[in-house]
C-alpha cells in the first residue's frame, strides 16, 4: 500500500514540498510555474491542512477554517493561483458582537469602526484616526518589544470594552494575545480593517478542487496519505527526503510541517548549530481549537441571524479566558445556503480557542464527557439567538485540540502555528541546511489563510534562487535514475 503510493514518482526532483497546508500548496504552484519539476507529499488524506472540510451523512457539509480573511486574499489568489479562485471570494456583510459590554452588527471595516468608536464608545475622533494610522505603519522592521496590551493603553487607558472590540476577533483570528508584540496585531488587524472581513463562496472542498487541478496543470505532482519520515541531509546540505521508506533525491526541501516537528523530526537537531537549536526549541506554540460542527435537517431552515457572531458572556474581556476549557467565548460561523451556490443547505460551526494540555490528558471516559459538555453549553449558547434550533439539527458533533494534533500532526494541535519569536527560526533554516526551508503559520503574522499563502509565496521565491543557482543544477543533471531509491 505505502508502495503504491509513491508509484510512478521519480527518483529526484527540483523540490519536494513536505505537506499540503495553504503554504505549502501556493510554494509548489509557485515553483512550479518557474519551471522546477516538484513533488508534494501530504500524509492526510485530502489536500489543504487546515484548510479543509468534512461529510457526514444526512448530506451535511462542514468547513473547519472557513470563517473569515481579509481582502488581500482576492490579490494573492488572483497573482499566484487563479482569477476562477480569486473571483470566488465575497464579503462577509454582518459581523455581529454580542457580549455584556455591546451588541452591535459591522461591516468590519475601518468606516464603521470609526463611527462606533466615535458614536457608541465616545472615544474622541482625532484618537480613532491616531491608532488607525499607527496600526495600518506597523510593520515587520518595526519596534517589537512594545505589547498589545502597552499599545492600547496608550491610545484607550482604562477602556477594557474597546480593547473587546478591537482584540477579541483578532485572538479568535490567530489566538494572539494582550502579551504578544504589538506589530503582529497591528498588521493583522489593519489587513482586516482595509475593507472587512472575507470568505471563499463555494466553500473549502471547491477551494482545494480548484488548487489541485492548477497544481496539476503546472505539472506538480501530488501525492496524498504519504508521510514524509526524514530530511536527508548530507555534508550540510539536502539530498532528499524519506518517505513511505523510500528515498526520493531533490535540490531543495519546502517543510510545511509544523516548525518544531521540522527541526527536531524531519532534519534533525544534529545538522543544526547548537544556538540555533536552543533558540528555535525555545519557540513558543500557538493555542489550539474545539469547534462543534451542527447540520441542520434537509428541509430545514434557520433564519439570519448575521455570518459571523462573536458572542460571549463574560463581563469584561481577558486573552486567556478565551482558551479555557469552559469558556463563556465563542463564536458562531453561519453556513447559509448561499455559501455554496445551488445548495439548500445550512450548517453552522461554533469554534473557540483551547489549550491543549486540558485535554491531551484526559482519560478516553473523561474525554467523551468533556466532548458532550462542549457540544451542550455551545447549543445552549446558540438557543439565545435560535431558540428552536435543537430541533433541526440532525447531526452534531466535536473536534478538539486532539483532533487538531491527530489530522495535522501539529505538535499540541497549534491551530496557528507559533508566536512571533517562530519566524526567525523559521526564516534562518536555510542558513543552517543548505535547501532546507520551511513555510507555515508562523509569527502569528505569517498565519491564517492570507498569512500562509503569503508565506508560502515569500519561501518558493528564496527556494527559486536556491535550486537555479548552478550548483544545484549540476547536482539535478548528474543525477542517475535509481540512484535515490533506498
Ligand atoms: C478551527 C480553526 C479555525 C480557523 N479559522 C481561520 C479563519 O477563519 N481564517 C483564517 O485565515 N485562518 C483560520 N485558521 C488558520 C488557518 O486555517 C491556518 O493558519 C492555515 O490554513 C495553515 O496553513 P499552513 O500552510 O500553515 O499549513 P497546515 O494547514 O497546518 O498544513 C500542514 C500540512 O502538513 C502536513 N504534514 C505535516 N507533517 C507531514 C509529514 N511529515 N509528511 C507529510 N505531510 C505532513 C499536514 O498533514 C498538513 O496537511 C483556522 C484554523 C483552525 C484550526
Amino acid at each position: 500500500m505505502a508502495g503504491d503510493r509513491l508509484n510512478d514518482v521519480r527518483d529526484y526532483y527540483d523540490v519536494v514540498v513536505v505537506g499540503s497546508g495553504l503554504a505549502g500548496l501556493t510554494a509548489a504552484n509557485v515553483l512550479a510555474r518557474r519551471g522546477h519539476a516538484v513533488l508534494l507529499l501530504e500524509q492526510h488524506y485530502n489536500f489543504g491542512g487546515l484548510a479543509t472540510w468534512f461529510r457526514r451523512k444526512g448530506g451535511h457539509i462542514f468547513d473547519v477554517s472557513l470563517h473569515g480573511f481579509p481582502v488581500g486574499m482576492v490579490k494573492s489568489c488572483r497573482k499566484y493561483w487563479t482569477q476562477e479562485i480569486a473571483d470566488s471570494i465575497v464579503q462577509l456583510k454582518g459581523i455581529r458582537f454580542d457580549n455584556p459590554q455591546f451588541q452591535f452588527e459591522t461591516s468590519f471595516d475601518r468606516d464603521d469602526f470609526t463611527r462606533l468608536l466615535v458614536e457608541r464608545f465616545g472615544v474622541e475622533v482625532d484618537t480613532v484616526a491616531r491608532f488607525f494610522d499607527t496600526a495600518r505603519a506597523m510593520d515587520f522592521y518595526d519596534d517589537q518589544t512594545q505589547t498589545t496590551a502597552e499599545l492600547f493603553e496608550e491610545f484607550f487607558p482604562g477602556r477594557n470594552d474597546v480593547v473587546r472590540l478591537l482584540m477579541e476577533p483578532i485572538t479568535y483570528a490567530n489566538g494572539s494575545t494582550l502579551a504578544d508584540p504589538a506589530i503582529t496585531y497591528g498588521i493583522v488587524f489593519s489587513n482586516f480593517m482595509s475593507k472587512g472581513v472575507y470568505i471563499f463562496q463555494g466553500g473549502t472542498d471547491k477551494l482545494i478542487g480548484l488548487m489541485k487541478a492548477e497544481l496539476k496543470r503546472n505539472r506538480v505532482e501530488l501525492r496524498r496519505q504519504v508521510q514524509v519520515e526524514r530530511v536527508v541531509v548530507e555534508g550540510g546540505a539536502v539530498r532528499g527526503v524519506i518517505a513511505n521508506g523510500r528515498r526520493i533525491g531533490c535540490g531543495a526541501v519546502v517543510s510545511n510541517a509544523n516548525l518544531q516537528s521540522t527541526l527536531a523530526k524531519l532534519v534533525g537537531y544534529e545538522h543544526l548549530d547548537k544556538d540555533y537549536v536552543e533558540a528555535a526549541r525555545a519557540v513558543r506554540l500557538s493555542n489550539s481549537s474545539c469547534q462543534v460542527y451542527m447540520g441542520v435537517r434537509r428541509g430545514e431552515g434557520i433564519d439570519y441571524i448575521g455570518d459571523l457572531l462573536f458572542t460571549s458572556t463574560r463581563p469584561e474581556f481577558d486573552s486567556p479566558s478565551l482558551c479555557e476549557a469552559n469558556t463563556q467565548s465563542r463564536t458562531f460561523s453561519m453556513y447559509y445556503p448561499d455559501i455554496r451556490p445551488g445548495s439548500d443547505r445550512y450548517a453552522i460551526v461554533s469554534s473557540t480557542n483551547a489549550n491543549y494540555e486540558d485535554w491531551a490528558e484526559l482519560s478516553e471516559e473523561d474525554y467523551r464527557t468533556a466532548k458532550a459538555q462542549l457540544i451542550e453549553t455551545s447549543l445552549n449558547h446558540l438557543e439565545t439567538y435560535l431558540p428552536n434550533i435543537r430541533e433541526k439539527l440532525d447531526h452534531v458533533e466535536a473536534s478538539t485540540p486532539r483532533t487538531f494534533a491527530h489530522y495535522t500532526q501539529h505538535a499540541v494541535g497549534a491551530t496557528f502555528g507559533t508566536k512571533f519569536e517562530g519566524l526567525a527560526a523559521s526564516m534562518d533554516l536555510p542558513k543552517q541546511v543548505a535547501g532546507m526551508f520551511h513555510s507555515g503559520s508562523v509569527g502569528i503574522i505569517m498565519s491564517g489563510w492570507l498569512g500562509a499563502i503569503n508565506y508560502g509565496v515569500i519561501v518558493a521565491n528564496d527556494v527559486d534562487a536556491f535550486v537555479s543557482s548552478e550548483s544545484v543544477k549540476s547536482r539535478a543533471g548528474g543525477f542517475e535514475v535509481g540512484e535515490g531509491a533506498a
